[in-house]
């Protein structure tokens, strides 16, 4: 078991035990928030054959470079209709709608509202010059065969509209792994109910639960677990056989009643304890009978925290998917903040551009019980072990 470790080491350590996983195919109803296990190409040129991205009129440019200029309209192209009977030539135009074929010939596009069409349904007048860029090209997105989609992405709803786009009815995703989440402590009540003295709302499970998710993993959020050795165990025996991964939350510090240590001290397997984050250096990682288990703390800000920069790097590197997830930013301070000497330090702040740069202030009070600190927050420092953290000073912040 190592001690108190760097995050690049505690991940280090996690990534050696390994979940197996899984393929399958998901339809692209039931794709949202599922991840990729192969690079997706596309089956057809996107878009399929040259169009007009307005409705107005098809016609040759050369013919509109001085107007106001009148053309005879020689037909319709409207979408999916097949426009081959319609040839543009000179002096000549065809009416179009957006996403229709380009007739034969014609070049450029003047939208309907620069012109006027004559009372007999003739001709139609130009007050302006058509656009060449108003033709979108086949394959000008997207050509046949082309990488569009990778590996280890997890897909939103832009990924999938581009799925179908591509032509695939169907994806290639991990069947998501099961996540139980098991939080502890005496003093948890579930929301809802009504708090005794010395009470108060567990919440640890219902934001790691989303943080799972969020992750490409099934959430399996269980009852609050009493700080009692019997109930821990029957509660991680449980979680060991239905779920690929095990979360639990709180009493893995050095408290007499953490017993989440203690437990995995004495018959479980710790591979590293305490790492060099804040807030979040108690966590412990290991395996309960074969299962992989992130002990997490119990102070809200810190299990989301921890979750964050170790429970999910680690995920995605059960994914295929390795390097940092994160979006890192320099920021100057607008005030000064409290670092430390051994670990990195993540501030809840707001950042926000100033005269061309981003500069970041402290919101809310950085208790690691203050889980409104990381609402009202839009980015974490990342501040080496060490740092001063002056104001003035530029840092990197992670934005969230
Ligand atoms: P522990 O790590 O068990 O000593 O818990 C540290 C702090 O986090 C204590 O103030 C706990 O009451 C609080 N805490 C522990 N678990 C939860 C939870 N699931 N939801 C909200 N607060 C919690
Ligand atoms: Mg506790």
């Amino acid at each position: 078991m190592e001690y108190f470790v760097s995050l690049e080491r505690a991940l280090e350590i996690a990534k050696k035990v390994q979940v197996e996983l899984t393929c399958t195919y998901s339809l692209l109803d039931e794709a949202h928030g599922r991840i990729l296990t192969d690079d997706v190409i596309s089956l057809v040129d996107d878009p399929p054959f040259d169009n007009s991205s307005m409705d107005g009129f098809a016609v040759k440019h050369a013919d509109t470079t001085d107007p106001p200029t009148r053309l005879r309209i020689v037909g319709t192209s409207q979408a999916a209709a097949v426009s081959a009977s319609i040839h543009v030539s000179n002096g000549e135009a065809a009416r179009i709608m957006t996403g229709a074929p380009m007739p034969p010939g014609a070049d450029a596009i003047i939208m309907v509202e620069k012109t006027t069409v004559s009372e007999d349904g003739e001709w139609v007048e130009l007050q302006a010059q058509a656009k060449p860029d108003w033709v979108r090209k086949r394959g000008e997105n997207l050509t046949k065969g082309q990488v569009a989609l990778s590996a280890g992405e997890r897909l939103t709803p832009h990924h999938i509209g581009l799925a179908a786009t591509m032509g695939h009815p169907s994806l290639s995703v991990f069947s998501p792994p099961r996540v139980s989440i098991i939080s502890t402590g005496d003093e948890l009540k579930q929301p809802g109910e009504e708090l005794e003295e010395g009470e108060i709302y567990e919440s640890n499970s219902f934001g790691i639960a989303g943080l799972v998710k969020e992750s490409g993993c099934v959430p399996m959020r269980k009852n609050a677990c009493a700080d009692s050795l019997d109930e821990l165990r029957a509660a991680l025996d449980e979680a060991a056989m239905e779920s690929d991964v095990i979360i639990t939350s709180g009493g893995v510090s050095m408290g007499e009643w953490d017993l989440v240590r203690k437990i995995m001290e004495e018959e479980g397997e710790i591979h590293f304890w305490r790492i060099k984050i804040r807030p979040g250096s108690p966590p412990l990682f290991g395996l309960w009978k074969g299962t992989p288990i992130f002990g997490l703390p119990g102070n809200p800000v810190s299990s989301h925290i921890v979750f964050r920069m170790l429970v999910k790097p680690w995920i995605m590197s059960q994914f295929g998917v390795e390097g940092s997830l994160e979006t890192i930013v320099p920021a100057r301070l607008l005030e000064d903040l409290k670092a430390t000497t051994d670990c990195h330090t993540l501030r809840r702040i707001f950042v926000y551009p100033q005269e061309g740069e981003l500069v970041a202030s402290l919101k809310t009070h950085q208790g690691s019980g203050n889980l409104h600190s990381m609402v009202a927050a839009n980015a974490l420092t990342f501040l080496p072990p060490g740092s001063t953290a002056k104001s003035g000073e530029t840092i990197s912040v992670i934005l969230l």
